[in-house]
């Protein structure tokens, strides 16, 4: 569902990615763990266009981008991979003016022109998914953190993707807000989604993740499945990283 290929980035003549070769197959759950400043944010960035990359390619559910390509044929698969992809941030972002209901079906009604009546039993499903089904008429701001990351992720699944990406999406909430955002990800997991992660949830990372990626500045230093990552981590840097957060 994903293969990058000897990605790299540079902002301002530093190279903040570095050969990167990653797979993600349909169904799988891939964590991404590494230090701050490690390139994790950009590299799911880079997959769904917020940043240009330097150097390498990548394809996500069969729509390719290459660094060599011109400019025009990177912008069309961008917008193409962005019909096809889910992005949850550690910031919701979530119109302040628009209910639960509104924030999840935009998509529906201004990119895939659905008439609102049809696209209203859409996004109260999606809502009843995230468990939120009794909150569509709520606007963010009466919502908890917890709920506006969950109506976040309702939004994401709105355009029916095929990937979902997620940043984070658990920092910016406090601790007792954190397992019911996991929940609905757990729940995702289970229905078959393709998920990226990248987050600081070893609990949720080692249970539900297919596969860990360890990154540090800029590169991958590791990949293995969740217990021997945990277990017997291969490299100096890996050991160092799982001491520190113990
Ligand atoms: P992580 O998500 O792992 O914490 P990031 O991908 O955010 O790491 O950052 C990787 C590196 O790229 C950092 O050194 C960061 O300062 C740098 N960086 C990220 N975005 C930009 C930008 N827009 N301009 C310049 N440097 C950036
Ligand atoms: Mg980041």
């Amino acid at each position: 569902m994903i293969t990058v290929s000897s990605l790299s980035k540079e902002f301002n003549h530093t190279e903040v990615l570095k050969n990167i070769d990653l797979q993600v197959n349909a169904s799988e759950i891939v964590v991404l763990l590494g230090p701050s400043g490690s390139g994790k944010s950009t590299l799911l960035r880079c997959l769904n266009g917020l940043e240009e990359l330097s150097g390498g390619r990548f394809e996500v559910n069969g729509i390719g981008v290459d660094a060599a390509a011109p400019r025009r044929t990177r912008t069309a698969a961008y917008r193409e991979i962005r019909k096809h992809t889910g992005m949850v941030f550690q910031q919701f972002n979530l119109y302040p003016h628009k209910t639960a209901l509104g924030n999840v079906i935009e998509s529906l009604l201004t990119v895939k022109k659905m008439p609102r009546e049809q696209a209203v039993p859409v996004g109260r499903e999606l809502l009843k998914r995230v468990g939120l089904a009794e909150k569509e008429d709520a606007y963010p701001s009466r919502l908890s953190g917890g709920q506006q990351q969950r109506v976040a992720i309702a939004r994401a699944l709105a355009m029916d993707p095929a990937v979902m990406l997620f940043d984070e999406p658990t920092s910016a909430l406090d601790p007792e807000l954190v397992g019911e955002v996991l929940g609905v990800m757990r729940g995702l997991a289970r229905d078959g989604m393709t998920m990226l992660v990248v987050t600081h949830e070893m609990k949720f990372a080692r249970e539900v993740a297919d596969k860990i990626v360890f990154m540090a500045d800029g590169a991958i230093v590791e990949e293995a499945a969740p217990d021997v990552f945990f277990e017997q981590p291969q490299h100096e840097r890996t050991k160092k990283f799982l001491r520190q957060i113990e």
